[in-house]
């Protein structure tokens, strides 16, 4: 650990960079005009933040614009669709005010569907009250959304929880107490995990972060015996662990939740194997796994990003060599820049499958690829003929309703189709084998 420690730099300050000041990054100075016109135009409408760690030791920026991380934190043209981007470069060039400038922007949001996956219906009541930074979709799981943690050290341009980010406050998930979320876990002994996401909940000072995760330890919450943390601060912001502040004490606070005899996972999202690379990363790694937290990895599948099957295989190979365990692999949902990164189900099932089998056994914890959708999580497994018609064949890895999970059901076979909503039950169904009766917990 000492040794590794030696090559970070002591000194290594966080600092975002966002519309407003990006042109002070030395690398952006040297790009080609049209690509700085791009940064402008989409980054008026997308979620755009970077920071010092992304743009020094991630992006190759002789790469540019087609590295991998550039693509994945930068605006790039190609993430509008062509009127979208004609209409706000059309705004920009007339010169309108801030405000209109904004509605434009909001104009243009709302056609992009910015509340994927029926979201709302998952916010469960403690009585009268709602819940609203909550979600109780499954019944072993609840997710749990902390008002202070609805940001990231730098955005993902294919991100669908962008709505959060942008200023569109009404949408926002948030809860400010913890004490309504333990009273409801005292009144759901069913839930034994409990999982923090965001945004980023690894944006949140150790202070903060303990005073929402403390109180899942009490000996009353005895049901809780998972605690999850989904976050991208790994491969965003490793320092975090490192030189931070409150690094020795957000550690402290994740080896008191071992020492209670929870299971602490934290929920890494990688997407590249770029993000596996660095120095800092991998002491981060070091020094939360010291802390006996397990690290489980998850990844959207994305064109532009990782839409090969070397990739995968390269980033789930590092993970295990890491001490991390691969977990999800997801279909990008129906939101924002979908057109850009998104891939049919059959062609992301095809790149799976040929990084499956070239991986070893010890990376195939991972499952995908797998679409978070209303019901449930949905695995596409393949396509298959079955008395001579071509189907695709697919799994609920997780459901509203349990029995619906682990039961193989048949789609029509659509190469185009990205989403489950664009595939049609098989042998002439009129519905997947499931019915829609949602379980309320
Ligand atoms: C993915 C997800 C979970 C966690 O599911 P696991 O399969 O247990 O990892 C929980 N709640 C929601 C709403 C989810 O989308
Ligand atoms: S870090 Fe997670 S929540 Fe934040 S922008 Fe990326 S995908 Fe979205």
């Amino acid at each position: 650990m000492e040794q590794m420690l030696d090559n970070i730099t002591n000194s290594m300050k966080y600092k975002s960079y966002a519309l407003h000041n990006y042109k002070a990054i030395p690398q952006v100075q040297a790009l080609p005009e049209e690509l700085l016109e791009a940064i402008e135009v989409v980054g008026h409408v997308l979620p755009f933040k970077t920071n010092n760690y992304v743009v020094d030791e991630l992006i190759n920026w002789n790469q540019v614009p087609n590295d991998p991380i550039f693509t994945l934190t930068f605006p790039r043209k190609e993430m509008l669709q062509p009127h979208h981007y004609k209409r706000m470069k059309a705004a920009l060039d007339a010169g309108l005010s801030k405000d209109e400038i904004k509605a434009v922007a909001n104009e243009i949001r709302m056609e992009l569907n910015p509340h994927p996956a029926g979201q709302d219906k998952n916010v469960p009541m403690l009585g009268d009250v709602k819940l609203s930074g909550v979600q109780h979709k499954y019944r072993e799981t609840v997710l749990f959304f902390p008002s202070q943690g609805q940001t990231c050290h730098a955005y993902c341009s294919f991100c669908f929880r962008w709505p959060q980010f942008v200023g569109m406050d009404e949408m926002k998930f948030a809860m400010k107490e913890t004490d309504q979320l333990v009273q409801y876990l005292k009144e759901h002994r069913e839930v034994t995990d409990v999982l923090f996401t965001g945004g980023d909940p690894m944006v949140m000072k150790s202070k903060l972060l303990r005073a929402y995760i403390e109180p899942l330890l009490s000996d009353e919450l005895w049901n809780v015996q998972t605690i999850r943390i989904g976050s991208k601060s790994l491969a965003y912001w490793p320092y975090k662990y490192i030189t931070d502040d409150d690094a020795e004490d957000t550690l402290a606070l994740f080896t008191e939740i071992t020492r209670k005899g929870k299971n602490l996972a934290f929920m890494a999202h990688f997407n590249h194997p770029a993000e596996l690379d660095t120095p800092a990363v991998k002491e981060a790694i070091i020094r939360i796994r010291y802390t006996r937290a397990q690290i489980r990895t998850q990844s959207p599948i994305l064109r532009a990003i990782n839409d090969k099957p070397e990739i995968w295989t390269e980033m789930w190979r590092k993970q295990v060599n890491l001490n991390l365990i691969p977990y999800y692999m997801f279909a990008v949902r129906d939101t924002g820049a979908q057109h850009f990164f998104g891939l049919p189900l059959v062609e992301a099932q095809e790149i799976w499958r040929q990084a499956w089998q070239h991986a070893s056994g010890v990376c195939r914890t991972v499952r995908g690829p797998s679409m978070s959708c209303t019901p449930g999580k949905v695995q596409m497994l393949g396509t298959a003929s079955i008395n001579g018609q071509k189907v695709m064949v697919l799994r609920f890895l997780q459901g509203r309703n349990p029995d619906w999970v682990g039961r193989p059901f048949f789609a029509e076979y659509n190469e185009k189709a990205i989403w489950i909503d664009e595939l049609k039950p098989a042998f002439g169904e009129s519905k997947f084998f499931l019915k829609m009766n949602y379980r309320k917990y």
